[in-house]
């Protein structure tokens, strides 16, 4: 590896640091890395793509019952405390009812977990943007916040998985 590439990457590690204040030693320019995901904090958000292979008709908690068509799902959350723990909780199958997402992973696969870590919450900013792209399920995934929905629908994987993409590496570089 040539030598300004190490240095480069010496630079972005120091810069997420979780202790990293003002000026060091290896010359790091925190500034230059605060558009990167922040590897070094423990919390953030998280886009779950998930799969139903069939029609169903799934009772969601409060909000009551609902049919979700076949197709890709991309649920919106965030875990603010940690990441690890929570993503590790959506993919056991073993477990009480409690988020609207807990009932539709009873029937839907997970097919891809996308971790956002970051100090800031940017869950509703992604559920915006995600709207503007995919099919909302109205009332889903979003008690606690003004947003329509934090699921949303596509047809085919590939396209959950594009829209995905763009609209989370919006997010981080505008955070
Ligand atoms: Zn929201």
């Amino acid at each position: 590896m040539p030598l300004s590439v190490a240095s480069s990457l010496l630079a972005i590690v120091h810069a997420h640091a979780p202790r990293f204040k003002g000026a060091c030693s290896q010359g790091c320019l925190a500034p230059a890395a605060k558009s990167l995901p922040d590897m070094t904090v423990p919390g953030g958000s998280y886009v779950l793509l998930t799969s139903l292979d069939r029609e169903r008709t799934i009772t969601v908690g409060a909000l009551g019952e609902r049919t979700f068509a076949a197709g890709a799902y991309a649920y919106v959350g965030s875990a603010m405390g940690g990441l690890d723990a929570r993503i590790a909780r959506h993919l056991r199958a073993d477990k009480r009812l409690h988020w609207h997402i807990d009932y539709l992973l009873a029937h839907a696969r997970v097919i891809e977990v996308v971790r956002v870590a970051s100090a800031e919450r940017l869950e509703c900013r992604i559920a915006a943007a995600l709207a503007e792209r995919l099919e909302p399920v109205r009332g889903f995934g979003c008690s606690d916040c003004a947003c329509a929905s934090h699921l949303f629908r596509a047809g085919e994987t590939m396209a959950l998985r594009a829209a995905v993409a763009a609209v989370v590496a919006a997010a981080v570089e505008s955070a």
